[in-house]
This record gives structure tokens, C-alpha cells and sequence, in this order.
């Protein structure tokens, strides 16, 4: 089964070229293409949509509207504001993503998601300096929809192309400059606070040494945990009735060298982690007062989140990259299963639950704030407790995206593939076929 990788279309075995769409069919899917996917036709109708929506906003309905109330105009420009530029900006970016994927460079994406980070806190300084005028509305058009569709498309668009990459008929170089982008997005925190006139070291060498002091204890501690996991006991020893096998002899590539997005993503999980222990644990069982509703309160809630990063990070970061760069499956003899050597599997992916709970309950915190416990329930306080909590999210994030990116940067560069031999050399596992042999024996 041979699919066009530019439209999805099936091909017939003489084809040289695709018949719905021209592309070659040299490099194709091997698997029907997924359900969502990136498209030149995807990008062209959100462009179209969001280009005639912004001129009917901005053009028409005030020439129509002449002698409606104020009110109703501002609302015509709030939806160009939230709807007709950012779908323009989200076309834009997804068209290069489909360049990106066509021309088989899929780490163009990646280095454009970087940029989205630069260019937000570049333009963010630059709308200080200027304070108003033309080349301020330009450049806050340009901050809004543009950078914010770079960081947040171009996310999702490399995962999306990740899923086609992987069922091509040739190799694709998966990754370029991950380091360089990777350390550009450490410096980008460091620049926002910056650019607000902090002159706080705990910012500019707290944020850096916290990193640093993270992947120290995952660089210690990740294999000794790695082996707890797998034979699920504390001495980190194997057991009479369990045996460790691999499906595969080759350890992936990918998950030795990530690319960029990845990375984001592996240090954003952390962020999730230690945001949800801190706002829906404490609101369980509140050992330390924190505000988390207020930005006061956020320096204080970001401090005991970095010892948080140090202390439990290696539970869901370095020890589950490690069992996913392994592929490890556990054979118990006792019942003759063989299971998927990762305990903490759940735990990852609860890790988003428990961080929406934890959002919500922020939104709640921050709207009894400013009601002062009364009336919770009005729309325009909920909106408003919403963005606030937006707000809060984005710059606790900010003020952990510097440690955890480091930490994740400084464990794929140097730990991951020392501690995947060193895991192979002491468990020594087996090949799925042998245990099969003797099973038959
Ligand atoms: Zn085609």
C-alpha cells in the first residue's frame, strides 16, 4: 500500500506522479495517512476564512453599521482581535509546516517554534520602548496572533508530522540545531524578566543553578531508579521469577536524540508535575501556605516548585525518557505475562488531569479574590478570573521553563545514552524469540 505524502491520496503501482495532486511518489506513506494531518488545502481554507472575516470586520460592518452604538463596534474589533488575524496567523504557519514536511525537513518546524519564543519577548521589549504610534500597532499585531501561532502551531504541527515521518519508506533527518534552539528557549525566561527591570539574582543564577542541580540528581540517581522500576522492589535487584526482555535490539534514535519540540514538551510535563502537586496538593492537604491566586503570591508558590524540580522531577522525567529510549518489558514466569516495564506510565499521563484540576481551581481562588467571596457565579467575573489564571499559568511557566528545559537539555546531551548502556550491561535482557523458544521447549 503505497499513500501520496503531500495529499493522503492512494497511489496505484505505475504512478509516477500522484493523479489527485502532481507530488512524487518515489517517497510515500506506507500506512494510511492519519485522520488529522497537515495540508496544503487545511492551510489555504483557514487563510481564506480568517482573510474574509478580517475584511468584512474591518471593512464592511462599519460601512454597513454607521449609526450603531460604540459597544457594538468594539465587539466587531475584539472578534478581528480574537478570531479573523490569529486564523490568518495559524494558516501561515501551518503552510510552512506543510513545506517543512513536502520538503522533508521536519526540523524547520522546530526552528520556527524557537523563533515564535524569541519573537515574542523581542517585540514584547520592543512595544516598551516605543510606548505608541504606527510601528507600535504593526508590531503588536505582528506579537499577538504571530508569535503566539509560531510557538503553539508549530508545536502541534510537529507532532502531527512526527506520525507521518515515522510510516515513510525512507529515513528522514528527524532533527537539526536541537541544542541551539533548546538553549535559545532557556534564555528566553531570562530576557522577559529582564526586559520587566528585574534585577533579582535569584532569577539569573537561581534559575540556572536550579537546572543544573536537577539533572545532577537525574545524572546520580536515574538508573538506580530505573532498576526500582523494573523489578519493583526497593533493593533494585532482580527477582527469581521475572526475567527482562526487549522487543527490539536496537535502541531508537529518537529517544536518544530528541528534537526540539520534544524536549519542550519532556520539560513542559515537569512544569505540569510540579504545578499540580503544588496547587492541588496543597489545597488537600496544605502543609505551607501559598497564595497561588495573586502574582505576589506566584515568586513565593515558584520557589518551593523548584525544590519540587529538584526532589520528584527524575520520577516522571529521566527514569520514563529512559524506559522509552529502552523499550524494556518485563517476563513474570510465575503466570508467563509479559508486561510493559514502566510503573509510572499512568502517572504520566494523569499528570494533565491533574493539572487542568489544579487550573481550575486557580480560576476559582483568583474570582472569590476579587469578588471577596461573594456573587462567584457572573460571566464577566469568570472570563475575567480566567484570563487572570492565563496570566498566573504563563508566568509560572515562564519561571519554570528555564530549569526544566536546562535539566532536560543537559540529560540528553550527556546522560541518556551512558545510562541506557549502563542499564543494558546490568539487567542484560533477552530477546522476545528466546523466551519464546524455550516456552515451546
Ligand atoms: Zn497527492
Amino acid at each position: 500500500m503505497r499513500y501520496c505524502l503531500s495529499c493522503g491520496n492512494k497511489l496505484l503501482e505505475e504512478e509516477m506522479f500522484c493523479r489527485k495532486c502532481g507530488f512524487r511518489t518515489d517517497i510515500y506513506l506506507m500506512e494510511p495517512p492519519p485522520k488529522i494531518r497537515i495540508t496544503k488545502r487545511l492551510a489555504v481554507i483557514l487563510f481564506i476564512a480568517g482573510l474574509t472575516l478580517h475584511l468584512i470586520l474591518e471593512y464592511i460592518l462599519p460601512f454597513i453599521l454607521h449609526d450603531v452604538p460604540e459597544e457594538y463596534l468594539m465587539a466587531i474589533i475584539i472578534l478581528d482581535d480574537l478570531l479573523a488575524l490569529p486564523l490568518i496567523a495559524v494558516s501561515l504557519v501551518f503552510y510552512l509546516a506543510y513545506i517543512s514536511k513536502v520538503r522533508l525537513k521536519p526540523w524547520l518546524i522546530d526552528v520556527a517554534t524557537a523563533i515564535g519564543f524569541l519573537l515574542n519577548i523581542v517585540i514584547f521589549f520592543l512595544l516598551k520602548q516605543i510606548g505608541s504610534g504606527p510601528l507600535f500597532d504593526i508590531l503588536y499585531y505582528l506579537r499577538y496572533p504571530f508569535s503566539y501561532a509560531l510557538i503553539l502551531v508549530g508545536i502541534f504541527s510537529r507532532k502531527l508530522i512526527d506520525k507521518e515521518i515515522d510510516s515513510l519508506n525512507i529515513e528522514v533527518e528527524h532533527t537539526r540545531y536541537e541544542n541551539l534552539l533548546a538553549a535559545i528557549t532557556i534564555l528566553v525566561p531570562l530576557l522577559f524578566f529582564a526586559s520587566y527591570g528585574s534585577t533579582s539574582l535569584r532569577i539569573y543564577i537561581g534559575m540556572p543553578t536550579i537546572g543544573l542541580a536537577t539533572w545532577l540528581i537525574w545524572d546520580i540517581f536515574s538508573t538506580k531508579l530505573v532498576k526500582i522500576y523494573v523489578f519493583k522492589n526497593l533493593s533494585g535487584r532482580k527477582e527469581e521469577w521475572m526475567e527482562v526482555v526487549r522487543l527490539e535490539d536496537k535502541v531508537k534514535e529518537r529517544g536518544l536524540r530528541p528534537h526540539f519540540i520534544d524536549m519542550l514538551l519532556d520539560s513542559f510535563t515537569l512544569t505540569l508535575l510540579t504545578y499540580s502537586i503544588i496547587v492541588l496538593g496543597l489545597e488537600l492537604v496544605p502543609v505551607v501556605e501559598v497564595d497561588t491566586a495573586s502574582v505576589e503570591g506566584l515568586a513565593n508558590t515558584v520557589q518551593y516548585s523548584w525544590i519540587l524540580l529538584i526532589l520528584l522531577s527524575i520520577l516522571v522525567g529521566p527514569s520514563q525518557w529512559l524506559f522509552d529510549a529502552l523499550d524494556l518489558r518485563i517476563y513474570n514466569k510465575k503466570v508467563m505475562i509479559v508486561e510493559k516495564a514502566s510503573p509510572f506510565r499512568y502517572l504520566d499521563e494523569f499528570i494533565d488531569v491533574f493539572a487542568l484540576l489544579g487550573f481550575l481551581l486557580t480560576i476559582r481562588n483568583v474570582s472569590y479574590k476579587v469578588t471577596g467571596g461573594k456573587n462567584m457565579f457572573g460571566f464577566s467575573k469568570i472570563y475575567f478570573a480566567s484570563q487572570t489564571a492565563l496570566f498566573l499559568f504563563i508566568l509560572y511557566w515562564l519561571s519554570m521553563l528555564t530549569p526544566s528545559l536546562l535539566a532536560t537539555l543537559l540529560y540528553y546531551k550527556f546522560s541518556i545514552t551512558r545510562h541506557v548502556s549502563e542499564v543494558l550491561r546490568e539487567l542484560k535482557p533477552r530477546s522476545i524469540e528466546e523466551i519464546i523458544g524455550e516456552k515451546a521447549i
